[in-house]
């Protein structure tokens, strides 16, 4: 029975990988394709994010360029705005899409948007859960499977998929704010906005792919140590 349940539960982490690789290469195939469209008025990422902070009343936000692909994020502990070299120069829609989801970051921390607060707050427990989940588990397998250990181990783990799931309504939200924001003509023609929503939509989809696949890891767990209960 234990074999059997070991042995099958590992399906669930192959599914998870299978759903992890096609929203990766999702993500890259739609900000390639969508790179190549310069937008017509040949605004860069870095003047569309300074343009849509200032218009939020976030003159104060600083825009900094750095390294790496796909690497842009808003920062809420130092207030800054970080574009990668391929989005902070470029005209491309992916370009403006990617600066303006990272705006609409900035545009949540302003507000005080509360799924953005809860994912902060849960930030020094997902790190815990990183990092002890597994060994706990571990030592508790070796201390001939016990129960309270694997437990613990188990709910650690479980704070990881919180995070994950807490994570994806903050994504969301970000490329919800960014499309309305670019649909008002300012930045894009109509016709190149679907053109962003598809690169954002996959981009969400990476975080949707994480939170299912950290979810069945969870799973297995369950299925590998729950039998073991005495
Ligand atoms: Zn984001």
């Amino acid at each position: 029975m234990y074999g059997y349940g070991y042995g099958s539960s590992y399906l669930l982490i192959i599914i998870g990988l299978v759903i992890t690789l096609w929203a990766s290469w999702y993500v890259n195939h739609n900000f390639k394709k969508y790179d190549q469209f310069a937008s017509r008025r040949g605004t860069s990422g870095a003047e569309a994010a300074r343009f849509i902070l200032d218009q939020a009343g976030l003159q104060d936000i600083q825009i900094n360029k750095v390294s790496g692909n796909l690497t842009d994020n808003y920062n809420p502990g130092n207030k800054t705005l970080n574009l990668s070299e391929s989005t902070y120069d470029s005209t491309s829609v992916a370009a403006i899409g990617v600066a303006a989801h990272e705006c609409g970051h900035a545009i949540q921390d302003q507000k005080n948007y509360a799924p953005m607060r809860v994912r902060a707050a849960l930030v020094p427990a997902v790190n815990l859960g990183s990092n002890a989940s597994f060994p706990i588990i571990i030592v508790g397998a070796l201390l001939g499977m016990n129960h309270f250990l694997i437990t613990i181990g188990i709910w650690l783990f479980a704070l990881i998929v919180l995070f994950q799931v807490v994570t994806l309504p903050v994504e969301f939200n970000a490329s919800g704010r960014a499309i309305k924001i670019l649909s008002s003509g300012d930045l894009l023609d109509s016709d190149e906005v679907p053109m962003v929503r598809q690169v954002l939509l996959a981009a969400a989809l990476t975080y949707v792919a994480a939170a299912i696949s950290t979810a069945l890891q969870l799973l297995r767990l369950i299925i590998i140590f729950g039998d073991n209960r005495n």
